[in-house]
Order: C-alpha cells, then sequence, then structure tokens
C-alpha cells in the first residue's frame, strides 16, 4: 500500500471505520505515515475535549418524532389513479363501439385483453416513475 492510501485509512479511522490490515502494516513500516497518524490522533483528541457538545432540551426528541409524524406524506388515495384508468377504459370501450361498426364484430375478451394490457403498461410506467 502506498502512502496516500494509508492516510486515507487513518483519516477514516479517526471517523470511526475499521483501519484495514494493509493500513495497519504501513503505518507500522512507514515513518511518514506514522507520524501523519500520531499528529491525526493528536488533533482528534485536542478538538474532542475542545468543543462542547450541545446539550439537547429533554423534550427535543419528542418534538422532533411528532413534526415527523405530522409531517409524513398521507397515503390514501393511492388508488385514484387505478380507477381513474378502469373509469377511462369503460368510456372508452362503450365509445368505440357506440360510433365504430369495426367493434361490433370484436369479441369482448379481446377489448378484456387489451384493457388489462393496458393496465399493466400504466403500471409498469408508474413504478418506474417512483
Ligand atoms: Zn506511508
Amino acid at each position: 500500500m502506498d502512502c496516500h492510501p494509508a492516510q486515507e485509512a487513518i483519516l477514516a479511522a479517526i471517523d470511526g471505520d475499521r483501519r484495514s490490515d494493509d493500513a495497519a502494516a504501513h503505518v507500522r513500516e512507514c515513518a511518514a505515515c506514522r507520524e501523519f497518524d500520531t499528529i491525526q490522533r493528536a488533533q482528534d483528541a485536542t478538538l474532542v475535549t475542545a468543543i462542547l457538545r450541545p446539550r439537547l432540551n429533554p423534550a427535543f426528541r419528542p418534538r422532533l418524532r411528532e413534526a415527523i409524524r405530522a409531517s409524513a406524506p398521507v397515503r390514501g388515495r393511492t388508488w385514484l389513479p387505478d380507477i381513474a384508468y378502469v373509469a377511462g377504459a369503460v368510456a372508452g370501450v362503450a365509445l368505440a363501439f357506440a360510433s365504430s361498426p369495426y367493434f361490433r364484430d370484436t369479441t369482448p375478451g379481446a377489448v378484456v385483453l387489451v384493457g388489462v394490457l393496458g393496465y399493466v403498461f400504466q403500471i409498469a410506467l408508474t413504478d418506474r416513475r417512483d
């Protein structure tokens, strides 16, 4: 391992990541990385003692949970697009049968098949969009 990835591993370890065996071996053998490791650990220890963590009001977490719960999107009416599709399909088929002699010879099974395929196509497009 080279110095650059070893030093990245040193910084990641300070952030809580596990140091790989390769990085640990490099730090043992490389004086520059050992010094970098020592300096980074000392700076981290200084920062930990110098920065005061703010104390949260005990009511903060319950209020935050309540605010998250209140802002959650309403999951009702997800069936509306399905109802709209079925209503549109029924209206379209009725209009086609009423206005065109071509559809009078079409079997109802073919009409249902086209409707089902259209519905599946709509679901596929909706899932891709989400
Ligand atoms: Zn090195």
